[in-house]
């Protein structure tokens, strides 16, 4: 049974786009059509692999960006790196209609699961928030409320990804709180400058490390290393905060 689930994690599947949306001007949402699609747990991330005419094959890792309803779609959110080999693709050229190769999900650290009891604090780096808000999602399908505290650094307000929807959310569920750290440009009238994520951010807008919080924390590489290496400092348990690097630098 167990060996028949993981080899159907490891069989590569057909996906359809059966649609897709532009969270900024260079992200874009995939809405994929899996067939017989297995389910997934909010953390989890996909093999996707691309086949050019001549054979030629690429493959890259995304993070699962919707909350797993029966019967659901499979949604990834893709930000376009220019000099990138893959992700440029995602973001400009394939259309509705037209297929992937997907296996996954994969991995089974990085994950929330509902049944968890602690307060839960989310740190993302710019695409980074694509696992984690499959979690913001997760909760409110679960219909806990679990607090949830997430600290997003993005670049600038146009770099925002899920901007009205965590907005909404904010409002709507219960328990859950998101601050911005603007990284090169802020909104006008923000209160601080633009600024990376440092110490100051992690010690107001997280958890006290006494809560005993569940930590996650996501994005390009050296952002990941940052921020887990300042929630170490402030005296957070280091196995309660689990990581994700994309790779890259931020
Ligand atoms: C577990 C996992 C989950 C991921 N989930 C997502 C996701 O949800 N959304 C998403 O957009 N990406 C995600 N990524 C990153 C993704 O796999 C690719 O690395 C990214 O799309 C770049 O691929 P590319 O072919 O366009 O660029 P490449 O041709 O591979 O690289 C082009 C240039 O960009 C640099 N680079 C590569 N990756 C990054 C990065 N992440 N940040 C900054 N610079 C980078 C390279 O060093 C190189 O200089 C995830 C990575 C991992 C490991």
């Amino acid at each position: 049974m167990a060996r028949t689930a993981v080899s159907g994690r490891l069989t590569w599947r057909a996906a359809t786009l059966a649609e897709a949306r532009w969270e900024s001007p260079t992200a874009r949402t995939l809405v994929l059509d899996v067939p017989d699609w297995p389910g997934h747990l909010p953390g989890q991330h996909i093999d996707v692999r691309l086949t050019a005419e001549d054979g030629y094959r690429a493959q890259r890792s995304y993070s699962i960006a919707s909350a797993w309803q029966p019967g659901g779609k499979v949604e990834l959110t893709i930000q376009r790196l220019d000099d990138g080999e893959v992700s440029p693709y995602l973001t400009d050229v394939i259309e509705v209609g037209e297929q992937l190769e997907l296996r996954g999900p994969v991995g089974g650290w990085f994950v929330w699961r509902p049944q968890q009891t602690a307060p839960v604090l989310l740190v993302a780096g710019g695409s980074g928030l694509v696992p984690l808000m499959a979690m913001v999602r997760a909760r409110a399908v679960a219909g806990t409320r679990q607090p949830f505290r997430l600290i997003y650094s993005v670049r600038t307000p146009e770099d925002l990804l899920y901007g009205d929807e965590l907005r909404r959310r904010v409002r709507e569920d219960q328990g859950l709180d998101v601050h911005h750290v603007y990284t090169r440009k802020t909104p006008d009238g923000w209160p601080s400058p633009a600024k990376r994520i440092d110490v100051a951010a992690l010690n107001t807008y997280g958890w006290p490390p006494d809560f005993g919080p569940d930590c996650y924390v996501c994005g390009p590489t050296t952002f990941v290393e940052t921020a887990a290496d300042i929630l170490v400092a402030l005296g957070h348990d280091p196995r309660r905060i689990r990581t994700e690097r994309f790779g890259g630098t931020s």
